[in-house]
């Protein structure tokens, strides 16, 4: 069984400021910690599960020099492998080569998710709202949608509790959540200890990989539309002169093809 665990830090326990989880803050050096730790018992469960091959993806935008790198290395769980500094929600490698199951870790919810602790979609300054035709969605729903390409389906997420909530909704009550925090407010949270929260996900993981009625891919109906409103009309010309791009209206920009993975690609590069 191979496994991908795509993680962020927003969803981790203990964690609800931007000054946790942006780098060249002593807070943020704590939290690659705690960021850390639920990451490696998610790695514990899966290999638990009979998981052979694990890949962890660190999709966490911390900013600088820390951008998508933000795990200690020295306290990496032994038996994964470590994907650092790549573009997020395009490292498509082992989907092409065959993957059973995305779980995600420190997941939050999407922009605009009342007592969503540090929602956002994307881009916290310069998008409002983004969809898959007209379903709206977060970044997992992007996440999912891109393995849903390639027919893995996403089994368990970690985070705040409306997250987990959004992520059931979105892809079905079978998903196994983690809710490590209840949302108090954008920048307030209830959470569980680490160490409760560890525990938590190295059980739940371990059961979502265990079990046989897995969620269904998610695959959306073709032709495809991803469709971003972003923050301010400025914005938009980025996207000018993108292969499938359209400019909708003064902050509406929308990608159309015959699969997510190709509106995705083409929404970010000209080609
Ligand atoms: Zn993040």
């Amino acid at each position: 069984m191979r496994v991908i665990i795509l993680c962020d830090m927003e969803g981790i326990s203990c964690i609800e400021t931007w000054e946790q989880v942006n780098s060249g803050t002593a807070f943020y050096q704590e939290s690659r910690k705690l960021y850390t730790d639920e990451m490696n018992a998610a790695v514990r469960g899966a290999r638990a599960a009979g998981a052979h091959e694990v890949i962890v993806v660190d999709c966490h935008g911390a900013g600088g020099g820390y951008t998508f790198k933000s795990f200690l290395p020295e306290r990496l769980e032994l038996g994964a492998e470590y994907v650092f500094g790549y573009p997020w929600a395009r490292y498509i490698t082992p989907f092409e080569q065959g993957c059973d199951a995305i779980l995600f870790v420190g997941a939050h919810a999407m922009a605009g998710t009342p007592n969503g602790v540090l929602c956002h979609t994307v881009s916290s300054e310069s998008w409002h709202n983004a969809w898959i035709n007209d379903t709206l969605v977060g970044e997992s729903g992007i996440l999912a949608a891109v393995a849903g390409c390639w027919d893995v389906p996403a089994i368990f997420v970690s985070g705040d509790d409306v997250t987990c909530q959004e992520v059931r909704t979105l892809l079905g009550a079978e998903v196994v959540t983690a809710p490590v925090k209840i949302g108090l407010g954008r920048f307030s949270a209830r959470s569980m200890a680490p160490k409760d929260a560890c525990a938590l996900i190295e059980m739940r993981v371990a059961q979502a990989l265990s079990m046989r009625n897995w969620p269904k891919p998610y695959k959306a109906r073709a032709p495809v539309t991803f469709k971003v409103e972003l923050a301010t009309p400025d914005r938009v010309h980025d996207f000018m002169g993108r292969t499938g791009v359209r400019i909708e209206g003064p902050r509406m920009v929308s990608s159309t093809a015959d699969t997510f993975w190709q509106a995705w690609d083409q929404f970010w590069y000209h080609h």
